[in-house]
């Protein structure tokens, strides 16, 4: 049976706090100790609590700032770390450490996993029996918790009292997670998140921290005015997640399809985005029909069934969830392999954002996108007929084309990426389509100029369609009804495919050199960009359709990114089938028992003995108690061969 975290909230709590004794000495609070002294111990819960050697980028900055009571706006890569940043001050500083989380699935997510660290955490939310509430509240005021999560509405109904019990509290500070939520202009934008600038009045002196992994130069500069932090010190860690290889593909290229990309993933776990519901449904049938346990979720579903789709994810190895944009948010599983986008995301940050869900575990994963002239054209439908004002269409138009720019690079895709967030990235990176199976690009001068001249002879009225089939000299019947066998333009490009003139449609829309009407129903229109083209003053390269080779993965851009070696897989695969019964006696995912980087390092060192174990990456003191013993087990019945 599954126990939701908080049911055995009184009785974990006191083998959470018998697990702690050894820690007191790390956590009795000193006012009068310095800065040196809190530092390590810093460094000391990191290796005793969590079991990393050692803080990544940027990590211990922010811990340090945030001791010294400072506010602090904290911009970090999805998995690049960001919850240590306030977990680690919570336990350090007095008091309980409040993190604000938007969404209920992420905070219990945390809860488990800090709780199986054997840290005191707890939340609070409509979902927690009342009794239960009772409990945390009474365990809050005698002060033995380390960590309470909250949604933004809790926090500031007046009618749950939780601001007023907070505020006769000590408290250690106040973490803001996704803090980009007050942004008007995002996608994430959440009406809670603006009432939050209260926190500053209510809780003078308790340092306050936003953190995002999402936020341009203008988020920035609105997180900070909206949640009113008090000259708050910024840290910006770059966006690179060099574990994640980047593939870009042409719809209806060879090969250049989902299921030719699953193949190379067969039993892994991995998200396919697709646009509408009933794409949804179909692929998911797809893939189950190929042998994937894949399930679908999108909002047309009863939650309840969403629900159970989202745990089994999170839960079992292997499951592909087939997904609406309505999933991800609030997704914290570490071993998600790839993300794949079956059709054009909205724009580059959410495209990063949701790739970003790939590889938090620092492993080798992928973000695969097939796109093609019809997105683009369904996007800008999309861009033009919302019913935002025209400011707001303004805004999405220039992110789409940024977006499809980017899609059409023909150097380094990571840099371009990068450049996108305002980042320079001394690349090429060796990680991506492009750096692993360059382009070519040929002269497509005279081909757009028989393109556009096409569109321009048929009237501007038509999709890039009938366009290809005029100039193709295809004898249909809408070229009879509008009698276009009779233009100049017929049949004079009947030497290339339908495929390569979807391609020099594609490219010469991406390019601005026409544009997709949506008013005339997706009708091509010549922009003033075709004249200089036309009259034959410019030339253009155009990228060839890319051959579709699998790109070889020869970065291992984290040192717990091992592959299993043959000799150890059988270990690898009965310390999997362990973690599976250990986290099922838990009612906890796998994950959250050991990484699967620290079990590939059980499997690669075969520690022989606890003392061995918790040297390794990913073993604190309290999972080394909890199950240090039963993976030993594991351990010596595989000897190694040699
Ligand atoms: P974020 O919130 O920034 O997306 P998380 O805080 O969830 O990222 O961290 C991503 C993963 O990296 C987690 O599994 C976390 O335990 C791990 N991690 C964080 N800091 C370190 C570190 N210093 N050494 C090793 N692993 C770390
Ligand atoms: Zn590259």
């Amino acid at each position: 049976m599954v126990v939701p975290p908080s049911s055995c909230f009184v009785v974990e709590l006191r083998s959470i706090a018998a697990d702690q004794v050894n820690l007191k000495w790390l956590r009795r609070y000193n006012p009068f100790v310095n800065a040196a002294d809190l530092t390590q111990r810093a460094q000391a819960l990191l290796r005793s609590v969590y079991g990393y050697p050692e803080f990544r980028a940027g990590q211990l900055e922010v811990i340090e700032s945030v001791l010294d009571g400072r506010d602090s706006l904290v911009l970090m890569p999805t998995g690049g770390g960001k919850s240590l940043c306030y977990q680690i001050p919570a336990m350090l500083r007095p008091g309980v450490g409040i993190v604000i989380s938007p969404l209920i699935a992420l905070m219990q997510d945390q809860v488990q996993a800090l709780r199986q660290l054997g840290v005191a955490a707890a939340f609070l939310n409509s979902s927690v029996p009342f009794h239960e509430q009772r409990e945390i509240e009474g365990a809050l005021k005698r002060g033995e918790l380390d960590l309470l999560y909250l949604a933004p509405e809790r926090l500031l109904s007046g009618e749950a009292g939780t601001l007023e019990l907070l505020r006769a509290l000590d408290v250690a500070l106040i973490a803001i997670d996704e803090a980009h939520c007050v942004s008007q202009w995002g996608h994430d934008f959440r009406q809670d998140y603006l009432g939050l600038h209260v926190l500053a009045e209510h809780f003078p002196g308790v340092p306050r921290m936003a953190l995002t992994a999402t936020a341009d130069v203008r988020t920035r500069g609105e997180i900070t005015s909206r949640l009113a932090l008090k000259e708050p010190r910024r840290f910006i860690s770059g966006f690179d997640r060099p574990n994640i290889c980047y593939r870009v593909q042409v719809k209806g290229s060879p090969g250049a399809n989902l299921q030719a990309f699953l193949d190379g993933h067969r039993d892994e776990a991995g998200i396919v985005y697709c646009l509408s519901r009933r794409k949804v449904e179909e692929t998911a049938q797809q893939l189950v029909e190929a042998g994937f346990d894949a399930l679908p979720y999108h909002a047309g579903l009863s939650s309840d069934l969403r629900q159970r789709h989202q745990n089994r994810f999170q839960r079992d190895e292997g499951v592909v969830i087939v997904a609406t944009v309505a999933f991800g948010m609030g997704i914290d599983k570490p071993d998600v392999r790839f993300v794949a986008h079956t059709d054009l995301p909205k724009s580059v940050e959410a495209y990063y954002q949701e790739t970003g869900r790939a590889g938090r575990d620092g492993l080798p994963a992928e973000a695969w996108m097939s796109y093609g002239l019809q997105d683009v054209v369904r996007l800008r439908q999309m861009a033009d007929q919302s019913e935002a004002d025209e400011q707001h269409k303004r805004i999405e138009r220039t992110r789409l084309d940024a977006l499809l720019g980017w899609c059409e690079v023909t150097t380094c895709r990571r840099a371009a990426l990068l450049s996108y967030f305002g980042e320079d990235y001394a690349g090429p990176c060796g990680n991506c389509d492009i750096c692993l199976n360059p382009p070519k690009t040929w002269d497509g001068t005279v081909a757009a100029q028989k393109f556009l001249s096409c569109v321009h002879r048929t009237g501007e009225r038509f999709g890039a369609a009938h366009v290809i089939d005029v100039l193709r000299g295809k004898d249909t019947a809408k070229v009879r009804q509008h009698r276009h066998e009779r233009l100049s333009t017929y049949g004079i490009g009947a030497d290339f495919s339908d495929r390569q003139w979807r391609s020099v449609a594609r490219q010469v829309v991406v390019r601005g050199f026409a544009r997709v009407e949506a008013e005339r129903f997706g009708a091509l229109m010549l922009t003033s960009a075709a004249r200089p083209l036309l009259r034959g003053e410019e030339r253009l390269e155009l990228r060839e359709e890319a051959r579709i080779d699998k790109p070889k993965r020869n970065s291992s851009p984290r040192p717990e990114a091992y592959a299993v070696s043959a000799a150890d897989e059988p270990l690898w695969q009965a310390l999997k089938a362990r973690r599976i019964e250990l986290a099922d006696q838990a009612g906890v995912p796998p994950y959250v028992i050991f990484h699967d980087a620290t079990l590939k390092e059980f499997a690669r060192v075969r520690p022989d003995s606890q003392e061995a174990m918790l040297a390794l990456h990913g073993v604190g003191e309290t999972k080394l108690k909890r199950y240090g013993e039963a993976m030993l087990e594991v351990i010596t019945l595989h000897p190694r061969v040699d």
